[in-house]
């Protein structure tokens, strides 16, 4: 379905982008991931989902707290496949603790990452998309751009935020072939959610299965995290032509977390 088209992931090295990067290779679309860590490994994980497909995989480096380094990526994923077709905002980065004990730096790192860089790559990628008359730009948000949590105050700022930019840059491309959506995922088993699950198990002396079931039974009624794989299906249908006019939604996938 997406075959000649090329998605850029950010943060797809590990966690959701990664698995929304397959699901998007397994359609058939050239990747270009972005993300820190080991780089082999998930390449070849997105090569082999793609593989059938004929989906080609690239790499940049690029810090999303930089500005400079969007800039580069963007010109070196045009340079790779002509444009971005589709633009997944996905990496971010959590803090736990109370306003009043924030670090300074980490709400800085958080509002920069999660929030400031998916402006960047918008603004980059957009001219292309207009000229061609298609795009799909995904923003990963969470269940808290809908919702609050204490302790949580740059994440949930950063998340409410990045809703308010899905719904403008779907308005200002409503009457063209691009569409901009949001995704808010509830609990999601991934590097970024285990580190909570550690804290936890630590800070109760609990083992790490009853820290989770704590986590899940605080917030997901559903008692289940989501995993990349699902939501790598709904990164999917907001690229397939059955979604051409949804149109600056922010989707949660959350057990039923926002419905109470
Ligand atoms: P993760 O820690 O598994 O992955 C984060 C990715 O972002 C990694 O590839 C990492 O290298 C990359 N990254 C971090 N800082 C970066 C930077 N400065 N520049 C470039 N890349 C950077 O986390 P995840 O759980 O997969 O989270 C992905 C997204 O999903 C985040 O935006 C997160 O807020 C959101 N989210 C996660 C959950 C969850 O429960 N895990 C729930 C809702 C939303």
């Amino acid at each position: 379905m997406l075959k000649g088209k090329t998605a850029l992931v950010t943060g797809s090295t590990s966690g959701i982008g990664l698995g929304i990067a397959k699901a998007l290779a397994r359609q058939g679309a050239n990747i270009v991931l972005n993300g820190f860590g080991d780089v082999d490994g998930p390449r070849a994980e997105v090569l082999a989902a793609g593989q059938a497909a004929g989906a080609q995989v690239a790499y940049h480096g690029a810090d999303m707290s930089r500005a400079a380094d969007i800039e580069d990526m963007m010109k070196y994923s045009a340079a790779q496949f002509g444009r971005v077709d589709i633009l997944v905002n996905n990496a971010g980065i959590q803090h736990v603790a109370s306003i009043q004990d924030f670090p300074v730096e980490r709400w800085d790192a958080i509002i920069a990452i999660n929030l400031t860089s998916a402006f960047h790559t918008s603004r980059l990628a957009l001219p292309a998309m207009q000229a061609a008359n298609w795009g799909r730009i995904i923003n990963v948000a969470s269940v808290h751009g809908l919702v609050g949590s204490a302790q949580k105050s740059a994440y949930v700022a950063a998340k409410h935020g990045i809703v308010g930019l899905t719904k403008v840059t779907a308005l200002e491309n409503a009457a063209s072939g691009i569409t901009c959506n949001a995704i808010c995922p509830g609990w999601v088993l991934t590097p970024l959610v285990q580190k909570q699950v550690d804290a936890k198990a630590a800070e109760r002396g609990i083992s790490n299965e009853e820290a989770k079931r704590l986590l899940l039974g605080e917030k997901e009624p559903s008692m289940q995290f989501t995993t990349p794989d699902e939501l790598g299906e709904l990164a999917v249908f907001f690229c397939s032509p059955a979604a051409n006019n949804v149109r600056g939604v922010a989707w949660n996938m959350d057990g039923g977390w926002a419905a109470q």
